[in-house]
């Protein structure tokens, strides 16, 4: 990219590059008889392997910004980037791990993750190829016993891994994650969030996810970005100095929790207008 030497008061060299920017991008949906302020305007930097989680009341915008990111919608103003580079559709390098897990019930679970590849240039018509990379991913979700069942024959869990697995398989730039979690029960959901973690170290992914539960944005994110209603703005972020892997049930997540539903009961310096 051009801009390779440091500005004078930019970031230290050893800083990780900045993976996906928001620079003042609002959203505003707008129907026959109503127009609805979603988002913003937000200005936000997510660096390369950083876990960014969005917290905030229900409507505020999170879905809404996840799709502007993922290029599902376009915002009505500023500007989204990938790697320096605007985001004007949807692609590849962006994959979206939806509440829905949207596994296909008729393949196997190999399968499933395998199809994931079948568009992607380095796999087209390369079966063999295939499976094997969805071998690796389902053995890094502990599914690798699985890898002929059936969706129905799974648990909750178990799904939402595979859906990981087949998210991950193609080696997206950014995972973004939408609310995936809240229908598992509280084991199967500690589990999942050490296996994120788990696979958070060892990939080095970038991932924003999005999140009502506050123990879960702090259990999660390196970085905690809370929004104010709608329309959704960055009232504050709040960065987790926590080792991982985090318990979802430690105290000190439980600490970071208390913080963080603070900052929505009560904002702390909430900006006044003009
Ligand atoms: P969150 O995910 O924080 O709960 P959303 O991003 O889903 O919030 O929604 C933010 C606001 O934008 C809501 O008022 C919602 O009704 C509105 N909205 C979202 N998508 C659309 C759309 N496609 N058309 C019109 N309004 C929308
Ligand atoms: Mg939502």
């Amino acid at each position: 990219m051009e801009r390779s030497a440091p500005k004078p008061n930019g970031p230290p060299a050893t800083a990780p590059p900045v993976k996906v920017q928001l620079k003042n991008a609002t959203k505003t949906f707008q129907s026959a008889n109503q127009i609805t302020e979603a988002v913003g305007p937000v200005d936000l930097e997510v660096n390369e392997g950083e876990f960014v989680v969005f917290f905030g009341p229900s409507g505020c915008g999170k879905s809404t910004l996840l799709n502007l990111i993922a290029g599902f919608e376009e915002p009505s103003s500023g500007e989204i980037t990938l790697e320096g580079k605007p985001v004007t559709r949807p692609g590849s390098d962006r994959l979206m791990l939806f509440q829905e897990h949207g596994l296909f019930p008729w393949l196997s679970v190999i399968k499933n993750v395998m199809y994931g590849l079948k568009n992607e240039r380095e796999y087209r018509f390369r079966p063999r190829k295939q499976r094997d990379v969805a071998r690796q991913w389902l053995k890094m979700m502990h599914l690798e016993e699985f890898e002929r069942a059936s969706i129905h024959e799974l648990s909750g869990g178990m799904k939402q891994r595979t859906a990981l697995a087949r998210a991950l398989a193609p080696d997206p730039k950014v995972l973004l994650i939408d609310e995936p979690f809240p229908a598992l029960d509280a084991l199967v959901r500690a589990k999942l969030y050490g296996d994120l973690q788990d696979i958070l170290v060892r990939t080095k992914k970038t991932i924003i996810s999005v999140t009502h539960d506050p123990r879960e944005a702090a259990c999660l994110g390196d970085r905690v970005v809370v929004f104010t209603p709608r329309p959704g703005r960055i009232q504050k972020e709040i960065r987790v100095d926590l080792p991982r892997p985090r318990d979802f049930n430690a105290p000190a997540v439980g600490e970071y929790a208390s913080q963080i539903m603070a900052e929505l009961e009560n904002p702390s310096d909430e900006k006044q207008p003009g």
